[in-house]
Order: C-alpha cells, then structure tokens, then sequence
C-alpha cells in the first residue's frame, strides 16, 4: 500500500477524501512511494477560508510574538534538518548532503525573518510642517500563496514562509506535486513551534489548485517559482485578478571562462555546478563558454573530473542523484542526442554510465559536450539536468554578447585572474546575480534572490529586503496634535510651512 500525503489545512492533516491524486516516485529505486491529494476548487476554498480567518488575529499579533514562534521554529528545524533532508532525497532524489544543504539555506532566511521586528521598522519625521509629523508603517497583506517548484522541495517554500509569516500573513503554499513530503513536515514544526492553526496550510495540487489560488479574491500576493512558461502565465492572470505577483522563471546559467583564469579552479567549479542536483537547479551552469585559446585544455581537466563522479542512489554517498521522474531523464537524454545529431562532440556521454542503484531508477550520468553552438538546442532550451555544454568563443565581447542575448539572465559567473576584467562583466552583464571565481552566486539571505529577463516576472525579487516588501503593504501617517496655529479654512493643496 501507497503512503497517502495529504494536505495542512487549519493547523491538522485534512480529514476529507480527495476524488484526484498523483504518484509520488523514489527516483533512486523507480517505485511509486506514496499518492498526494490533488485539491479541487472546493478544498482551496476551505483552505483559504481558514487562512482568511487566522490572517486577522496573526496580523495583528505583536512582532515579539511572531518571532518568538520563528526563532522556535528555526530551533526544531535546525533539529530536525536530517529527516528533511530524507524525505527530500526520498522524492526528488538529490544525494543528502545536497539535499541537507538546501535545508541549510532555507534555515538562513528563517534566521533573518527572526530580525523582524527590526525589519519592520518604520521612518518618523518630526515637525515636517509646523508641529506635523510623518511616519511609515508596513502592515501585512493577509492570506497570501506561495507555489514552488520539485528541484528545491524545502529551500524555495523557505525562501517566502517565514519572511510572509513573520510580517503577519498567513500562507498557503502549494508544493510540487512530484515531492510534496518535506513541506507537511516543515508545517507539523511550525505547529510544534507555536504558530496558530491556519496561519500557514499546504495545500496539494496541480493546475486545478493554482488557478483557484489565482482566481481567489481572498489571496492578495503570490510567490511563483517554476518554469518560465508557467511563470509567465502565474504572472499575468495573477496580476489581472488584482494580486501582487513574482513569478520566478527559469534559467540558462553561463560561466564564462577567460584565458587567465586558474584552470584547476574553473574546472572544479564546472563539474559541481554542472552536475551538483544533477543539474535541476535554476542556478545550475549549463553553458560553459571559453576562450578557444584554453578550451581543449580545460575540457580535459572537466573529463578527467567528471570520470571519478560516482551516480547513484543519494542514501549511498554518491556524488549525484537520479533525475526526478522516467519522462524528465528520458527528455533530457533526447537534447544530448540532439546536441551529438548536430555536430557537438560528446566528450562523455551519461546514458552510458553505470549507477549505484536500482535498475529502475531514473538514471543519467554527467553528460559534456563540446563545440556547441549557440544554435543547437541543447545550447538554447533549459534542459535541467546534468548536461554540460561547452560553448567556444573567440573574446570576452563574444562571450559577453552571447550571455546578454540570451533570453534568461538568472546567474551567471565569470572566472578570471583580472579584475578589471571581471568588474566590467558585473557592469555589463545583462543578469541579476553575478558570481566572480564563484560558479553558483545564491545571494545569502540578507541579500535578495531574482534574476532578469525571462527569469523573472514582477518587480520584486526574494527574499532580503525585498521580501519584506512583497509580503507587506505601506502607510504613511502624517499627524497634527491639536494646535490652534494651524487652524482656520484653506481649499488649497496642502503646503508645508
Ligand atoms: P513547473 O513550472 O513545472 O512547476 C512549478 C509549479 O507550478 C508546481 O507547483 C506545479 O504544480 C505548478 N504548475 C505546473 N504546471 C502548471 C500549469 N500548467 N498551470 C499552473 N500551475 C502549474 O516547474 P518544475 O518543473 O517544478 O521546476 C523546474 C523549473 O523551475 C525550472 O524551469 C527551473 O529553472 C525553475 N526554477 C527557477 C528558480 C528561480 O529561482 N528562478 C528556482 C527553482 C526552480
């Protein structure tokens, strides 16, 4: 018998029965491990009903209440990050280390939604006209929904709840269907943490659920991360339905590599973010363009690399995981065959490596390929695994007018022993996160995470201070305590004197 995952709706596991559910796989062993509910347009209701109900009391609780539940729960996540950690591999099928370090970075944003009440702090401005005064205050919006995508199944809901939570809203979040696990345990430990029933629900699902979320007057704001296409859509139906959206999207991440550059360390650098999560990571490097003068150099330093990586089942130390589903790794396989039936040499083919793991699995091993050109599609489609192609260029400008013609501009990385060089890159690149001698540049949480282009729809990016802006709304306070040395009529437009 399948595990049944079922949704968080008014602080308990929902007790109703569902008519829609989808397979939950062990990427490693090729099995259906469990069945996830599909919520229909009535469950959403009640979920966002019962969000609606805590968001008023939450919303006007006092901020050293909130962070006194955060800074609990950043103690029981912290806790319990290895069972976290299992259930993410268990589903999506990155190797545990990876899989904990995710948990790593989403426990970094709940350390900085602790700081909330210092976040949260307004501006004062004494005697602005004669004894007026004027003051800001961000208040919270209410029920607001976060829909995430498979690759991170506890750092992106992390990237949003506890920034939304701790400004007052209360959360629906809506995980990926393919491994939706790891968010019903994050919502059991904010329970244990203290957080009132309804302030945040997990709400499973497909389309069904995301269109009900955006089509809900009750939901003010949505957070997407996904696919660009998808993105785009969340994006734009959200925003005619009157919500504030960011819509994340995908990605093409190049690494550019000039002839300066330490070799031993670009070569590193390429491997693991080539091939860290098997590539399903949006920051992942897929594109990795040299100057021709070192590329047959550096190529055979990422081969000989490459060669010692061991792909298997994540609960066996290995050094990479299964992809996420039969059809994602068969997809994939079929752009390295593209990429070979286009003229790119395939330096290591992956469909051929052999896997510590079940045969059923969803296997693929590092895949480079070189002499790619800008018109292959492996070179111009997110593939979103562990292929890596190798992009020849003759300069700097080429590379950098390859990168800035790309329709995504999530992350990008420059490696060079010359810093002028790399300063104007920063300046020139058209990309929103930039990595100098560092291939994977996710901004610590004091930062705000959100790429260009087609990597990102709205104005807000994640996380840091932009994050507490999302999730609140601003008031301007401009106050008189009575004095009789304003008074007296005047229509004209308010003057300050
Ligand atoms: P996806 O777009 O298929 O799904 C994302 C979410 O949207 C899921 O919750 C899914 O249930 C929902 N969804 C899927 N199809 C939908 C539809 N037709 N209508 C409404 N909702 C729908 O993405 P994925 O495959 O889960 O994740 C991988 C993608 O996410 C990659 O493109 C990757 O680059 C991107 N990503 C981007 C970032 C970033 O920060 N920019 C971070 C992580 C992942």
């Amino acid at each position: 018998m399948t595990n049944r995952i079922t949704h968080w709706i008014d602080g308990k596991p929902f007790g109703g029965t569902t008519e829609r559910s989808g397979e939950v796989y062990d990427p490693a062993t090729g099995q259906v491990t469990g069945a996830v509910d599909l919520a229909d347009d009535a469950t959403v209701d009640l979920a966002v009903a019962c969000a609606s109900v805590a968001a008023e009391a939450w919303g006007q609780s006092s901020l050293a209440a909130r962070s006194k539940v955060l800074f609990r729960f950043r103690t029981l996540l912290d806790e319990r990050k290895d069972d976290v950690a299992a259930l993410i591999t268990a589903e999506h099928g990155k190797v545990l280390s990876d899989a904990a370090g995710e948990v790593q970075r989403g426990l970094e944003v709940v350390e900085f939604a602790c700081g909330i009440p210092h976040l949260l702090k307004g501006g004062f401005s004494e005697n602005v006209s004669t004894k007026v005064d004027v003051y800001s205050i961000r208040q919270s919006l209410g029920v607001v929904a976060v829909i995430s995508p498979f690759n991170f199944p506890a750092m992106v809901p992390l990237w949003f709840v506890p920034i939304a939570i701790a400004a007052g809203n209360a959360v629906v979040l809506k995980p990926s269907e393919k491994d939706p696990s790891a968010s019903v345990l994050l919502a059991e430990l904010l329970a244990e943490a203290g957080l009132p029933a309804g302030v945040f629900t997990v709400l499973h699902g497909d389309k069904v659920a995301v269109d009900r979320l955006l089509d809900h007057p009750d939901v003010a704001a949505v957070s997407f991360v996904g696919s660009t296409p998808i993105a785009r859509y969340v994006y734009e139906k959200g925003t005619q339905a009157g919500k504030r959206v960011q819509a994340l999207g995908g990605a093409k991440n190049h690494m550019l590599v000039l002839p300066d550059a330490d070799l031993d360390l670009a070569a590193d650098a390429a491997v693991n973010a080539g091939f860290g999560s098997a590539g399903e990571r949006c920051m992942a490097i897929s594109a990795l363009v040299v100057v021709d003068s070192v590329a047959d150099d550096l190529v055979a330093r990422i081969r000989d690399r490459v060669a010692m990586l061991r792909t298997g089942d994540g609960r066996r130390g290995c050094d990479m995981g299964p992809l996420v589903t039969g059809q994602h790794r068969d997809k994939v396989a079929s752009y390295v065959a593209a990429g070979a039936e286009a003229g790119a040499t395939v330096v290591v083919d992956g469909r051929e490596g052999e896997f510590d793991g079940a045969a059923e699995g969803f296997w693929l091993g590092p895949t480079l390929l070189d002499h790619v050109t800008p018109q292959m599609s492996v070179y111009t489609d997110e593939i979103f695994g562990p292929v890596l192609s190798v992009v020849r260029v003759e300069s700097y400008d080429e590379g950098l007018a390859l990168i800035n013609d790309n329709p995504y501009g999530n992350g990008t990385a420059i490696f060079t022993n010359d810093g002028g060089a790399a300063r104007r890159f920063q300046n020139e690149v058209q990309v929103g996160m930039i990595g100098v001698n560092v291939p994977i540049p996710v901004p610590v949480a004091q930062y705000s995470f959100g790429g260009w282009k087609h990597s990102l729809f709205g104005d807000s990016h994640a996380y840091g201070e932009d994050g507490v802006h999302f999730f609140t709304r601003g008031k301007v306070v401009t106050s008189r305590w009575l004095d009789p040395s304003h008074g007296g009529l005047n229509l004209g437009f308010p003057q300050n004197t």
